[in-house]
């Protein structure tokens, strides 16, 4: 079921445009645009995931509405036309996720995002370290309401092992003066363990030396808060390197997927095929690298059209991941895949090959009111220890064999 959002709000504009934002992140949107209204949804229903509140309503002009919605511990955005000191410390008296001048249309931009990483927040790991126990209560306080999942270490020792622990952990957000292990020697420590690809560090310090931030970053922090800090700066610094974070892992993602069938690429398929052959050669199990290529793939295209051969990829792509749940996998190029696999004996791995290929021969796929029918060859080498390259090279040995000998079959090549 989706999450529900529940939207307050008297302008019927704003509220169009706010829904629309909801429904686009795959929100299941309720409108209300009294406090009056707001309490009689709540009486009945209060599973709303998060809320966005116009502070000023015809009955409610004081953000009055915060303190009922909240009082149903519903995450809430408030959104407002003025901001002035007092508003804005009535805002923040309350534990809200954030508040939103209307000034401009940027303010729209920022809701999206902050309704957008609420969600995405949900399975992110943060990991709070500081030897006093009110401080690291604070920081806890504002990371739940941004729905992260936190972490809390009193010792820089016990921050280590909570990191080896819990793989979701994304952020540290670690104070400087603590006894035995200080911030920055934790972070020192840290970054020999994990790159700042995979792990952002934020210090923090109350201390004057303005040469601490420094010490901080040349350690391999990457962003430094002095305290005491406001709230709209901790949830800044915080987002931009949660944001910096995911951007390089969906940039490394699609540097290693096809774009097409979702497959690993030729890239990704070199970079992980070694550490699993090495576990296979450790652990004695029998495995195989098997290229595939499509028979006849250039009539496919001829004949039903350049779309329906794609379709034809990503439906192999698809049975290939349904079949070879265990199995690496790649789309080497073109109409070309490749497969490691590992088995009982390298006649399990046989057989489960060549159940593949009759598989794929035997089905048709459905395009465009069409049925087509393909076939694949296969060349497969059994327990080679030769590099990767050279193994790819043999595998394609045995498919070229396949491709002479009249296709739709299985041709292993001894290594
Ligand atoms: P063989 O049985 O000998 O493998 O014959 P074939 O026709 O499959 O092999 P050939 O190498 O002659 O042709 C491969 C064709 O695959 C040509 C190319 O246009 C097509 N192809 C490569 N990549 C794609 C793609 O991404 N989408 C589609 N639709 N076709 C592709
Ligand atoms: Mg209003
Ligand atoms: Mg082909
Ligand atoms: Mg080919």
């Amino acid at each position: 079921m989706a999450d529900r959002l529940l939207v307050v709000e008297d302008s019927n504009a704003i509220a169009a445009v706010i829904k629309k934002i909801g429904i686009a992140l795959g929100y299941e949107v309720t409108t209300a645009s009294t406090l009056l209204e707001v309490e009689q949804i709540l009486q009945g229903d209060t599973d709303f995931f998060a809320a966005t509140l116009d502070f000023n309503l015809p009955d409610a002009p004081n953000g009055e509405v915060i303190e009922t919605v909240l009082s149903h511990g519903i995450p809430s955005v408030v959104i407002t036309g003025k901001m002035d000191d007092t508003t804005r410390s009535t805002i923040l008296a309350q534990p809200v996720i954030d508040y939103i001048p209307k000034e401009n249309s940027q303010a729209y931009m920022y809701l999206k995002r902050i309704l957008y990483w609420q969600k995405a927040n949900k399975g992110t790991g943060v990991l709070v370290v500081d030897d006093s126990r009110s401080a690291r209560n604070y920081i806890v306080q504002l990371l739940k309401r941004r729905n992260f999942t936190v972490f809390v270490a009193e010792t820089g020792q016990a921050a280590l092992e909570t990191l080896k622990q819990h793989s979701n952990i994304k952020l540290v957000i670690t104070d400087l003066e603590m006894p035995v292990m200080d911030g920055i020697a934790l972070t020192n420590e840290l970054r020999k363990h994990y790159s700042r690809e995979k792990l952002a560090i934020i210090g923090i310090s109350g201390a004057k030396n303005p040469m601490l931030s420094a010490r901080f970053i040349k350690n391999g922090a990457d962003d430094f808060l002095r305290k005491p800090f406001c709230t709209e700066e901790f949830y800044c610094r915080m987002m931009q390197n949660i944001e910096n974070l995911h951007n390089i892992e969906q940039i490394q993602t699609a540097a290693n997927t096809d774009y097409l069938t979702g497959l690993p690429n030729r890239r990704a398929f070199f970079s992980e095929v070694k550490s699993r052959l090495q576990g296979f050669i450790e652990a004695d199990f029998s495995y195989g690298l098997a290229m595939i290529d499509i028979d006849y793939f250039k009539q496919i295209n001829d004949r039903y059209g350049h779309d329906a051969g794609d379709f034809i990829l990503k439906n192999l792509a698809s049975k290939m991941r349904k079949k070879l749940p265990e199995a690496l996998l790649a789309r080497i190029g073109g109409e070309e895949f490749a497969i490691l696999l590992s088995g009982e004996s390298q006649t399990a791995i046989y057989d489960t090959l060549d159940d593949f290929r009759r598989e794929v021969a035997i089905s048709t796929v459905d395009f465009d009111k069409q049925n087509i029918n393909f076939s694949i060859s296969l060349g497969v080498v059994f327990n080679c220890q030769l590099p990767l390259a050279e193994q790819m090279t043999l595998a394609d040995k045995g498919l070229y064999a396949s491709k002479e000998n009249g296709r739709n079959q299985i041709t292993v090549v001894d290594s």
